[in-house]
């Protein structure tokens, strides 16, 4: 059965391949399109294109920004905006920049615990602006303080733990205005990270879509039977876009694969041109 997959990171943002090992991956999986949806970071993209052209999978142009709405970090995926723009990638920049200014206090509280870590070895390590909180796992991970990254996270980095510390974010409303200017469709991603109830869930995103929401990610590697029609029915309730995504990461998510997830996951070809035309009518 082909499938699509608009969820994915890549050596730009947080994820271990580079974009052309993930486009390629895609193509086996039998993946006809796919987004390259990074944190904060649009430089992936290009390449993903190339070798979408070369590998006959269409490749959208996608985005993921954290938010934060008082409560909860809400993730915010922006697809078929015009990703060179200027405006769009000055915003992206101001948010790796809070990266940088969060990343040392985490190393800082990771020393303080007896890990010999440098921030300096994280940048090289991740090779990229976008620097997140897998990379901190992955060093841990080579320098054997940990097994995997999800240790990484349980022990040190999640919220809660001894080295979490908390990223200046902007509200969604924000990001989704971001994303619109640049022409693109906003998509509330993976609702179950956001922590509501559902009827918490139904007032977040009633106020989102008020704010510009184009659409709720329905399908998603974990969510279960039951999430995924409680989004679903959500999404029809409100007029909302439906899309899905696997959230591939390559070496921080090794149960996580390109288009179908933890093996379950199929999101419907179909789903694509709602949103390309909700794109084009911005
Ligand atoms: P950051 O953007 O630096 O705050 O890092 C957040 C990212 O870390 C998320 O987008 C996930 O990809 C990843 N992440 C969060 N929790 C975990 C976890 N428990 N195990 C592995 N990765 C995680
Ligand atoms: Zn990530
Ligand atoms: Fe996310
Ligand atoms: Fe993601």
């Amino acid at each position: 059965m082909s499938r699509i997959d608009l969820h994915l990171h890549t050596t730009h943002s947080d994820g271990s391949l580079p974009p052309v090992q993930v486009v390629l991956l895609a193509q086996k999986a039998r993946v006809t399109a796919l987004a390259i949806t990074d944190h904060d970071i649009t430089s992936g993209i290009p390449e993903a294109m190339t070798a979408g052209a070369a590998l006959g999978v269409e490749v959208i142009p996608g985005v993921e920004i954290s938010s934060f709405d008082g409560q909860n970090e809400l993730h915010i995926l922006g697809y078929c905006m015009d990703w060179k723009d200027e405006q769009f990638n000055r915003r992206l920049a101001t948010l790796r920049q809070s990266r940088h200014r969060r990343n040392p206090l985490i190393i800082e509280r990771l020393r303080a615990e007896g890990l010999d870590v440098t921030y300096g070895e994280v940048k090289t390590l991740a090779g990229t602006e976008a620097v997140g909180r897998p990379h901190i796992a992955q060093l841990l991970m080579q320098k054997k303080y940990v097994n995997s990254a999800k240790e990484a996270f349980d022990r040190y980095l999640a919220e809660g733990k001894p080295a979490y510390v908390a990223r200046e974010l902007p509200p969604p409303s924000e990001a989704i205005d971001w994303i619109k200017n640049a022409g693109g469709v906003a998509v509330l991603a993976h609702p179950t990270w956001a922590k509501k109830s559902e009827g918490d869930l139904r007032v977040c995103v009633t106020g989102l879509k008020d704010a510009g929401l184009g659409g709720i990610e329905v399908h998603y590697s974990t969510h279960t039977k039951s999430q995924t029609s409680t989004y679903l029915n959500l999404a029809r309730e409100l007029g909302l876009l439906i899309t899905g995504g696997s959230d591939f990461h390559g070496l921080t998510k090794p149960d996580i694969a390109v288009g179908t997830g933890r093996g379950g996951l199929t999101v419907n070809p179909d789903l694509l041109d709602p949103l390309k035309n909700a794109a084009a009518r911005v």
